[in-house]
């Protein structure tokens, strides 16, 4: 899968993305991340990529011609204009990152990962020319419902977790399918019934719950011991206690998800 950034930022994803999962996609052709120096596709001699908000008030706004024209150049095509515009191909979006735009979730994740392209444009300033919201990208993304100075990094989170869903990216393929909000309900979805593993059990996949806790050594720490049962070789038992656990953890911190389960 192809990723573009596009920024007035481009040193700034140096690092977020050179660790880890995501590294070792790039390094295998699984993920290839470009990042694109909005300035580049500027046409003034001060490499002007903002401009002051008609209406007035605070701050600056991205102005749409380079980010219009650097979308142009990597699709490889123009998009139209108000008269006659070219519809989006299949197999891309074109991602405005927004404080303001839907929320992100596993869920959109999954969508991407589906995709052979993404574009991301980050924002900076006030924000940016809302022509680019509704006549350039195909879709508004928030990554939360908080304000950023930028768009640099929830658009290195969008990379990160569409990244780690794609086919060969993980070490263990069933990773991702026992996390928190994995995909519930989907046989399809559900890895095989591993022995000695018993994270691998339907049971623990059937709801959208976060994941369960995780343990490993010393068995006690500073007094505090891991569970009995987790040390018990009890499989059955395993996979129950951590449905439970999962179960009271999710309700604990996070009873929308609840609601959600609840309510189908
Ligand atoms: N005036 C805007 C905030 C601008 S912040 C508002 O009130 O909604 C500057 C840039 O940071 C935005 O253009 C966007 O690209 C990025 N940004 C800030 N918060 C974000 C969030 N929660 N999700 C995605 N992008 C965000």
């Amino acid at each position: 899968m192809r990723f573009d950034l596009i920024t007035i930022f481009p040193e700034f994803f140096a690092g977020p993305l050179d660790h880890g999962i995501v590294r070792r996609a790039k390094e295998a052709g699984i993920a290839e991340i470009y990042v694109q120096d909005l300035r580049e596709f500027t046409k003034d001699r001060h490499r002007t990529v903002d401009d002051r908000p008609f209406g007035g008030g605070e701050g600056m706004v991205l102005k749409p011609e380079p980010l219009f024209e650097a979308v142009e150049k990597l699709l490889g095509r123009g998009v139209g204009d108000a008269e006659n515009r070219v519809p989006p191909e299949a197999g891309t979006a074109v991602v405005l990152m927004s404080a303001a735009g839907r929320l992100f979730t596993q869920e959109t994740a999954r969508r991407y990962a589906k995709l052979e392209r993404l574009i991301l444009i980050c924002g900076r300033y006030e924000g940016v020319d809302e022509r680019v919201a509704e006549f350039l990208a195909t879709e508004e993304i928030s990554v939360g419902d908080y304000v950023l100075s930028g768009g640099e990094l929830p658009a290195a989170i969008v990379v990160d977790a569409v990244t780690r869903l794609l086919p060969g990216a993980l070490g263990n393929e069933a990773s991702t399918q026992n996390e928190s909000f994995a995909q519930p309900d989907d046989p399809s979805d559900q890895p095989p019934l591993a022995e000695g593993n018993s994270r691998h059990s339907p049971l623990a996949t059937r709801h959208r719950l976060l994941d369960f806790p995780h343990y490993t050594r010393p068995a006690e720490y500073r007094g505090w011991k891991v569970p009995d049962v987790l040390i018990s070789g009890h499989h059955a038992e395993v996979a129950k206690w951590r449905r439970q656990q999962a179960t009271e953890k999710t309700r604990r911190n996070r009873p929308d998800l609840m609601q959600k389960i609840g309510g189908g």
